[in-house]
């Protein structure tokens, strides 16, 4: 199943750190795991313990970045056993 994204959220507070189309409408700091939006890297500044993937800068475009590809969630497949009630 494939849940496509409206927007990118903060992965702290989430709050929406992008509009519909993927442009940033603040700085945001995208941690390996985790993306914070500017409020929460100045409230945790995880920077000590988490390893800096990329600055987001005020409108940089990330509908072609990894956090905006859709959700994939991939069923658990049902194995032989299962049938043998
Ligand atoms: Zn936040």
């Amino acid at each position: 199943m494939i849940f496509p994204k409206d927007c990118i959220l903060c992965d702290v507070c989430n709050a929406e750190i992008t509009d519909n189309t993927f442009i940033a409408n603040q700085d945001c700091f995208w941690f390996k795991d985790w993306l914070y939006c500017n409020n929460c890297n100045e409230k945790y500044n995880p920077k000590s313990e988490l390893e800096l993937i990329m600055e987001i800068k005020k409108d940089n475009d990330l509908s072609n970045s990894d956090l905006a590809k859709p959700i994939i969630i991939t069923p658990i497949e049902k194995t032989d056993d299962n049938n043998l009630v």
